[in-house]
């Protein structure tokens, strides 16, 4: 089963996708922790993305293009995967497309979290995250269990994403609205979109998503 999911940012995209890996034995595909990776790797990759991030806007489609190809091509994305973050651009759902025909795969469901822009900028604002593991929290509304300590790995060590300022967040908005809202009418027109609504408590939207998943 592959998946992908659309959204605008904090919209829950990361946060539902590793709950869904760990269900559903699938194989979670962030483009942004990639991108992340590199930069944080000084790679040549990274260098043309860093400040683009930064400033909240998107990274060029053929960077971003090359990048996925290669990830999905690797042997543990065979058992399916979950995109998340991609694609983000009309260039990137045709060319998603396209290489998945050329290796006789394809996309089984598009799960689009529909979430008021009103409340995405207080969702990013407070996320945080594992330093360790990754998993994702947020200050308001899914903080760790224990203060300070992270739910799924122990670790103490927390960090912030250097876009989640609330002026970078404007500029993520608008990058959403133009270049990503257009591509939903490209998945509904084949009929594998599904909306859910992403304004629930975190586990009301999972429960939308398995309703989706029992069904195909
Ligand atoms: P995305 O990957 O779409 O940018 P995240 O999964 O990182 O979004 O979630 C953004 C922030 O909102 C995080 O701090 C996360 O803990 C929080 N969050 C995720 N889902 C919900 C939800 N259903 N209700 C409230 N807060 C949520
Ligand atoms: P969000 O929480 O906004 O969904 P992501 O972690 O998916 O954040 O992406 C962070 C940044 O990485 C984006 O603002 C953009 O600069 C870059 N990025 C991630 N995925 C893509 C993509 N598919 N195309 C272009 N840029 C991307
Ligand atoms: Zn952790």
């Amino acid at each position: 089963m592959n998946i992908i999911f659309l959204g605008p940012p904090g919209a829950g995209k990361g946060t539902q996708s590793k709950l869904l890996e760990e269900r559903y034995g699938l194989v979670q595909i962030s483009t942004g922790d990639m991108l992340r990776a590199e930069v944080a790797r000084g790679s040549e990759t990274g260098q043309q993305a860093k400040s683009l991030m930064e400033t909240g806007r998107l990274v060029p489609d053929d960077l971003i293009i090359k990048m996925l190809e290669s990830r999905i091509a690797q042997p543990d994305c065979a058992k399916g995967f979950i995109l998340d973050g991609f694609p983000r651009t009309t260039g990137q759902a045709e060319a998603l497309d396209a290489m998945l025909k050329a290796s006789n795969k394809h996309i089984d469901v598009v799960l689009f979290l529909d979430v008021d822009e009103d409340i995405l900028a207080d969702r990013i604002s407070g996320r945080f995250t594992c330093a360790k593991c990754g998993a994702t929290y947020n200050e308001v509304s899914n903080p760790p269990k224990q203060d300070g300590v992270c739910d799924s790995c122990g670790s103490h060590e927390f960090k912030r994403r250097a876009d989640d300022k609330r002026e970078t967040v404007v500029e993520r908005l608008k990058e959403y609205r133009k270049l990503t809202a257009p591509i939903l009418p490209f998945y509904e027109k084949t009929g594998r979109l599904h909306a859910i609504n992403g304004m629930l408590p975190t586990s009301e939207v999972t429960a939308q998503i398995e309703t989706v998943m029992a069904g195909q």
